[in-house]
């Protein structure tokens, strides 16, 4: 049969399904329906019949034209199949088969061409973007407002993260994703009054789970957030006029013809389709070329537990040797070394890194003209030619990675500026790590040297107070279903002090609360490609032998990823694989113990594992573990402890 002919027959099919325009995923379990009602293009989305998404509206809002009412919803739908192998690297597997039916829906205003909406239809993953066509002589437009809502069913539970004001925060650098996040909660309601941050979970009565998001978003559009209305309705935001001390615009500006980024929804029965999803990478493709191959690794940083005061010399030299006897390939130095260490010397650490094995990353404030943040370097990263300067001599060096820190803003000229360092970075031959910022939006797969965005409440916050160390189990099983779930998270954790100052003496600074097998759990949980630990050069001597021989063999890159059991804000057990081999890893932040039969349909009847287990103390010890399918492994994890279990 060929191509032409099978086209045409799944044009048939696709008309004589419904009245309405269907288009469904290839195991037909997943559809999405599309209508003009009124003149204004809606949707809605079922999983197995039972309704996930409302009737919600679609369009957008522009200054050559309103193409959000007035449009006429053309009969002469295209559908295309799309079967698409590729690999990923860098986040969740290394091999994706991407299988979805596309379908192009063309909307006409006043008889002429005035947008398609594109969806794309995967098992358990939708999206959908929009192009828009050239009006008269009008060759560029302005978007003012999307209109895309998620109406969700009555009874159903959100678990979102607020964005917060323009403008606030540490040193004015906020919006950058570290808000926490109010689970279980109610509809209705908008956070700070500035909406939700991007991904946004929500549990749709006992039918299953909702994720929302967005990819592919560059340098030619803003980020966008999710606004909360009354009745259960969202809809698409723009950022907020304030970001960045009110530099920018907040209206993306398009060609035209010219497509917004996608939005996505995953759709589940149970948590695995939202934990497994690889919807952020399917729709986007790289970029430009890696001027290299680039190493996805492990490393340590000071500043984590002992600060700015410590971003010295001998303290970093100091982290090189410990970075080489855990057989890491990096240390992070972080803000300040301009002052602290100084160029020459930090060539110096660089060669002497490069002897050990052990390359540099190296911290920079992202600019100086739209927040107080003090720490230097400032005003090399915003300024192209400033910025390759600074490059050239990095890779003069041989720097490997740098670390750029407060962004605040999603702006279409921010999104720029991000892409601009990549991009620079790439040919240098410099991986990039952004701190103090927004989600990443795919750019794991559309750019080769993106290492990882941090974008959560992450390991600072431990050190910064005892909340968070109280909090900390609670948030460990949040990221697994909602940030990590849709890109490389940050969060610079693993820790094994067992107090967050520099000489690990008790009774000073904030209190872990946590046991170490939890430490070596958030190894496996928390994904990054590039992970730079929060432990110390003391944990050689002060924690136990099977912790340290643990964190220098996990990995940081994986080929699988299985979610097993959990619920967001109480306990969380997943599977990732390396190889042959399989980590287990769970966490219960649930005030009583966490009692499982753990079934593990990946692991041979009869394999030894190797256990690790906490006592209700939250001491912790490892054994070995004969696999029996029928009883499964019993687990009990008391509250903030962990479990782990490999093959
Ligand atoms: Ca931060």
């Amino acid at each position: 049969m060929n191509i032409k002919f099978s086209i045409c027959l799944l044009l048939v099919s696709f008309f004589k399904l419904n009245a309405q325009s269907v288009v469904k995923s290839p195991d037909g379990k997943l559809a999405v329906s599309v209508s003009a009602d009124n003149g204004m293009p809606q949707y809605s989305v079922t999983y197995n019949e039972k309704t996930f998404i409302e009737k919600s509206p679609l369009g957008l809002k522009t200054n050559a034209g309103d193409f959000s009412s007035g449009l006429a919803l053309q009969a002469n739908s295209v559908q295309n199949k799309i079967d698409e192998s590729y690999q990923l690297r860098n986040i969740k597997k290394s091999n994706v088969h991407y299988t979805a039916n596309e379908a192009v829906f063309s909307f006409t205003k006043e008889g002429r061409p005035a947008l398609d909406v594109i969806f794309r239809v995967s098992n358990n993953n939708l999206a959908f973007k929009y192009k828009v066509y050239p009006q008269k002589e009008t060759f560029s437009c302005v978007v003012q407002e999307e209109a895309s809502g998620f109406l969700m069913p009555k009874g159903t539970a959100t678990f979102l993260c607020p964005q917060s004001n323009p403008m606030t925060g540490y040193a004015r650098t906020a919006p950058s994703y570290e808000t926490s996040y109010a689970l279980d909660d109610a509809v209705g309601k908008n956070g700070w009054g500035n909406g939700y941050t991007f991904p946004c979970l929500f549990k749709v009565n006992s039918s299953g789970w909702v994720l929302i998001s967005e990819t592919g978003v560059d340098g030619g559009y803003c980020a966008s957030r999710l606004i909360g209305h009354e009745n259960g309705l969202y809809s698409i935001g723009f950022p907020m006029p304030g970001e960045n001390n009110g530099n920018g615009t907040t209206s993306p500006g398009i060609p035209l013809p010219g497509e917004t980024p996608w939005r996505t929804i995953t759709i589940g029965e149970t948590l695995a389709p939202i934990v497994e999803t690889t919807i952020p990478f399917d729709l986007v493709k790289p970029k430009y070329e890696a001027s290299k191959e680039y190493q996805y690794t492990k490393g340590t940083w000071s500043w984590i537990i002992k600060m700015d005061s410590n971003t010295t010399f001998p303290v970093q030299k100091e982290y090189i040797d410990f970075s080489a006897a855990m057989g890491y390939e990096t240390i992070l130095i972080d803000a300040l070394w301009d002052v602290q260490i100084g160029r020459d010397k930090i060539a110096e650490l660089a060669a002497y890194g490069a002897k050990k094995g052990v390359g540099l990353y190296l911290w920079y404030n992202s600019n100086g003209y739209w927040n107080d943040a003090p720490q230097g370097p400032r005003g090399l990263m915003d300024n192209a030619a400033i910025r390759r300067k600074e490059m050239a001599w990095m890779k003069s060096i041989g720097i490997k990675g740098i670390k750029v820190d407060f962004f605040g803003g999603d702006k279409q000229v921010t999104m720029k500026l991000y892409e601009d360092i990549l991009t620079d970075a790439n040919e240098f031959g410099i991986m990039v790590i952004f701190h103090g910022c927004t989600l990443p939006r795919g750019w794991e797969r559309m750019y080769p040297n993106y290492a990882s965005s941090e974008a959560v409440l992450a390991s600072e916050n431990l050190h910064f107070g005892q909340q968070s160390c109280d909090n900390e189990a609670v948030n460990a099983a949040t990221h697994t279903f909602i940030r990590n779930a849709v890109g490389s998270m940050d969060f610079g954790g693993s820790a094994l002090n067992k107090f967050y100052n520099s000489d690990n003496i008790p009774n000073k600074g904030s209190k872990r609360m946590t046991s170490d097998v939890f430490a070596l759990a958030t190894s496996v949980l928390f994904q990054s490609g590039v992970q730079h630990f929060a432990l110390a050069p003391n944990n050689l001597h002060d924690a136990p032998d099977w912790a340290i021989k643990f964190m220098k063999e996990v990995p940081t890159v994986w080929d699988e990823v299985r979610f097993l059991e959990g619920y967001p804000g109480k306990y969380v057990v997943l599977a990732r694989r390396k190889g042959k081999k399989w980590y287990m890893a769970g966490v219960n932040a649930q005030k009583e113990p966490l009692e499982l039969k753990l079934k593990l349909p990946m692991i041979s009847e009869g394999t030894t594992l190797r256990y690790y287990q906490d006592d209700e103390l939250l001491n912790g010890k490892i054994m070995d573990f004969k696999y029996r399918s029928k009883i499964g492994v019993p687990i009990k994890v008391p509250c903030n402890g962990g479990v782990l279990l490999t093959n």
